[in-house]
């Protein structure tokens, strides 16, 4: 039986942690229990789901629709795109059959690649694989989430760059019906020896009628940090989602003044050890003062009041308030006060997601 194989190659650095992650997981199971009413799909789509972030891993090798069991997505650091691609080419080359004499391959199989980021790798090798090899039998589809894909690396990789906002209403929603459909109609239509055919995903969603999304300067959309619980030493991202204080002003000196880029709380969600496998250990130079944070977390281990204490280590672990406490990361004991924001503040390093 020829089979049709379908991708799933998703981004899961920080800066995706929360609603979207949970999103795209509760995402799967609705298009599986959908693409299963389908008797075209039935019968010939076979779906894996890598992730990647620094790193990138298969999370559901190449499994026929009946069997497949949408995966849980971990979290990782940084945006390896570069590695995701040779890991999707070295998963295409071992599980994708190609024509021989005697016999007919596999369909043309199709990728949907959802990235969020600026890759923290260097993809240039992996892309011009991909174009000398892989770009005339495989059908990649980048969904820019957020339009913060970099457009430059996508571009080369493919025609179909679809832009998706995930800050639309009930925009997660219709993206799944999109993608449900696009696999549908794909099916019916790869089968018969055409090409891909991709659904509408509607203009509010796609930002298509205003011929592209709002964002500037996406990478730092988010500000991310890594935390350790120093109850359980169990690890946590904190997400802080860019606020721009756009107060327009005729006075350039006050302009300037509401300028200023402040980040508020989004999310402090609670990830695994598996988080440090998918980064790619590098540190990033960008930092962020904690004046510019606003919010402050909960652990979301063991829900101590604070979940951003600065040790002098310059990690991150949660604390009780004031007093000693014990740094998870280093093992050694700091005093600490819990700041009313009017110290100036101090320099975070932020994750790279
Ligand atoms: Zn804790
Ligand atoms: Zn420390």
């Amino acid at each position: 039986m020829r089979k049709f194989p379908i991708f799933l190659v998703i981004d899961v650095s920080e800066s995706m942690a929360g609603d979207a992650l949970i999103e795209l997981e509760n995402g799967m199971r609705q298009i599986t229990a959908d693409l299963m009413t389908d008797p075209y799909a039935l019968e010939t789509a076979w779906l894996s789901v890598i992730a990647f972030a620094g790193r990138a891993r298969t999370l559901t090798p190449l499994t026929e629709l009946p069997e497949f069991v949408p995966p849980h997505l971990p979290i990782g650091g940084g945006t390896g795109l570069g590695g995701a691609l040779v890991h999707l080419m070295d998963e295409i080359d071992r599980n994708v059959s190609v024509n021989t004499a005697g016999q007919k391959g596999d369909w043309k199989p199709l990728v949907f690649l959802m990235t969020d980021g600026v890759p923290t790798d260097d993809a240039e090798p992996a892309v011009r694989r991909w174009k000398q090899s892989y770009a005339d039998r495989v059908s990649l589809v980048a969904v820019s989430i957020g339009g913060g894909g970099d457009h430059a690396v996508l571009s080369q990789l493919t025609d179909d760059i679809i832009p998706f906002d995930d800050t639309a209403e009930g925009a997660f929603k219709k993206f799944i019906m999109w993608i449900t459909n696009s696999v549908k109609s794909s099916t019916r239509s790869v089968t018969a020896g055409g090409g891909i055919s991709l659904a509408k995903m509607g203009d509010d969603v796609s930002g298509g009628a205003s011929g592209g999304l709002p964002f500037e300067a996406v990478d730092d959309r988010y500000a991310v940090f890594v935390g350790r619980c120093a109850k359980s030493r169990a690890p946590y991202v904190v997400k802080y989602e860019r606020h721009l204080n756009q107060i327009g002003s005729q006075d350039p000196r006050l302009a300037e003044l509401f300028q200023r880029r402040d980040y508020l709380l989004k999310a402090a969600v609670p990830v695994q050890e598996d988080y440090f496998e998918l980064s790619d250990g590098s540190r990033s130079e960008a930092s962020v003062s904690s004046v510019q944070l606003i919010g402050q977390p909960d652990c979301p281990h063991c829900h101590a009041p604070f979940g951003m204490a600065l040790c002098g280590c310059g990690s991150i672990h949660c604390v009780q308030g004031d007093g000693p406490a014990i740094c998870p990361w280093c093992g050694k004991t700091g005093n600490y006060g819990v700041s009313d924001g009017s110290d100036g503040g101090f320099e975070i390093e932020r994750g790279r997601g």
